[in-house]
């Protein structure tokens, strides 16, 4: 059984439910209007992580879209990226030609977009392929990458919430939040 060390009434909230939901509103315009008008867009779920602002996001998105969903794990049940990225479910459909949109939780050291955007790249050969995510901690990269589109810039603390975990806990919250030290 996995222990939780980490008591809910010590956690700090960094970004509210109505700033999240505000930031995804805006995000949808940016993306409606980077796509071309008319044509279907294939949303990219990246699993756990980007459940909650894929669902969120995906809301306000006026094209026509689908939805398809992968599996990464990076962290195991530690606080720092382990720079060994486990891809533990990459079935998609045939994407090539078509217009992807893949959607993260957060960027850290940029290995796992890398990973992604070169997956996609290589195996897809979308028509277009944008990448979005929530957060981006720039102060954390170890590689030269940037999301197309971001939420918000954090400094490099650990948060949970809104999809965001710590040891599997703290998903559900629908706020972004860290246990300072
Ligand atoms: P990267 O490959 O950019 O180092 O890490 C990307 C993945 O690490 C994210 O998709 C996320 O699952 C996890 N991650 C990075 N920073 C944090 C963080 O502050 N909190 C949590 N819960 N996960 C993080």
């Amino acid at each position: 059984m996995i222990e939780l060390d980490k008591d809910i009434n010590d956690l700090k909230i960094l970004i509210s439910e109505q700033q999240i939901q505000e930031k995804a509103k805006e995000l949808a315009l940016k993306i409606d209007s980077v796509f071309p008008q008319n044509e279907t867009v294939y949303l990219i779920c990246v699993l756990k992580g980007s459940v909650m602002f894929f669902t969120e996001l995906s809301k306000h998105i006026k094209h026509n879209i689908q939805m398809e969903f992968i599996r990464i794990s990076s962290y195991g049940h530690e606080t720092k990226s382990s720079q060994n990225m486990q891809a533990i479910d990459l079935t998609l459909p045939n994407l090539n030609d078509k217009n992807v949109l893949i959607v993260e939780d957060i960027i850290d050291t940029g290995l796992t977009a890398r990973f992604l955007t070169d997956m996609f790249k290589i195996k897809h050969q979308p028509k277009k392929l944008i990448f979005v995510s929530l957060l981006n901690k720039k102060c954390a990269r170890q590689i030269d990458i940037e999301p197309d589109l971001y939420g918000f810039e954090i400094d490099d603390k650990f948060v949970v919430g809104y999809g965001l975990d710590y040891k599997g806990f703290f998903r559900n919250l629908p706020y972004i939040g860290y246990f300072p030290n």
